[in-house]
């Protein structure tokens, strides 16, 4: 068994899923690894490549399944992240091939046997799907990243493909923080933060955090769209997360059972979020995260 993984590149650099999303793949086989040519040299460390095939690849959808599709024949498992790019190209992909794909795996049990969350997080599937080449996107906060250190192979291939579509401009979001789909800590926000939002951020400052929000504090304009966690928004697994002024509404709920530990301030102690929490402070938010910051400076905590 031979596996393909579409790595994960943004502005020329491996993001953080590509090594988690290596790591799903190594449990299935030895692993080729597809990725722009900026990134092969930071590609060919990570542990469990076997191969590097590095080319200009299309970034856009409808031009790189195919070039996925003429590279798939001797693969017996086609793996990219379950994020933007894998969830437009591993659909498009298994069109391509005639074959159903399985999304969202947080756990490999076998060659043909995977896990995903269904009902919004609610229960868990174990899927089959029954076919002799499987396509999979893996959510990459589900598994732990692969180490570095490794010096496999790099080969350049062809991999030029017109596409139908075309790029006209992109803007990109500048943050110093943490990517919230791999972050260690997550600090999440909720409606009743308001224009005081940059509480949020100073505490994630703080912890070395990456700041989340819920769809109510998006949809309010008091958090951008791209920090939303949830059923709709990203999905985060990390060692804290720290939901402030949130509720716990089921399809938030979704987006964190990924996390190891959850911390809640909330003035309702009834509210979902509290109530699942490993701690729980209930207060006035506007008391209790001032004055948290104020002890955290004072214990000279900044990571
Ligand atoms: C199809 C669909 C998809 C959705 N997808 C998502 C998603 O991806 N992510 C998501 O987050 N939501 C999603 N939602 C919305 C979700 O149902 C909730 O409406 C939303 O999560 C609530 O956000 P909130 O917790 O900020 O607000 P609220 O539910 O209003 O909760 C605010 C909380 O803050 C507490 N509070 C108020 N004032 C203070 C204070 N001063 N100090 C401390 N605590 C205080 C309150 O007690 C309350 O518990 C979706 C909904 C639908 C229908």
């Amino acid at each position: 068994m031979a596996v393909l993984v579409l790595a994960d590149v943004d502005n020329g650099k491996l993001t953080a899923a590509t090594a988690r999303v290596v790591a799903a793949a190594a449990e299935l086989g030895p692993v080729d690894l597809l990725v722009a040519s900026a990134a092969a040299e930071e590609a060919r460390t990570i542990a469990g490549v076997h191969r590097v095939l590095a080319g200009e690849l299309p970034r856009i959808a409808d031009a790189l399944a195919p070039v996925l599709a003429k590279l798939a024949g001797p693969y017996s498992h086609i793996v990219a992240a379950a994020n933007a790019t894998g969830r437009d190209v591993i659909p498009r992909l298994a069109a391509l091939l005639d074959l159903m794909p399985v999304t969202d795996v947080t756990a490999i049990l076998g060659p043909n046997k995977f896990e995903r969350p269904i009902y919004a997080g609610n229960a868990t599937e174990t899927v089959s799907d029954g076919q002799g080449k499987h396509l999979l996107t893996v959510r990459a906060s589900a598994f732990a990243p692969a180490r570095s250190g490794n010096a496999a192979i790099v080969e350049a291939i062809d991999t030029s493909n017109p596409s139908v579509a075309e790029i006209m401009g992109e803007q990109r979001s500048q943050s110093t923080r943490p990517e919230l789909s791999t972050a260690q800590i997550v600090v999440s926000g909720g409606i009743p933060l308001g224009d005081k939002f940059g509480l949020i951020e100073q505490l994630a400052g703080q912890l070395g955090a990456a700041v989340g929000a819920t769809r109510a504090a998006v949809d309010a304009g008091f958090a951008p769209n791209e920090l939303q966690v949830g059923q709709t928004g990203k999905i985060v697994a990390p060692d804290l997360y720290v939901g402030i002024g949130i509720s716990g509404a089921l399809q938030h709920l979704a987006g964190i059972q990924g996390a190891k530990a959850v911390f809640a301030i909330n003035k309702d102690p009834a509210a979902p979020l509290m109530q699942i929490a490993d701690a729980a402070l209930v207060a006035d938010l506007f008391e209790a995260v001032p004055a948290v910051i104020a002890e955290l400076e004072k214990l000279g905590i900044k990571r």
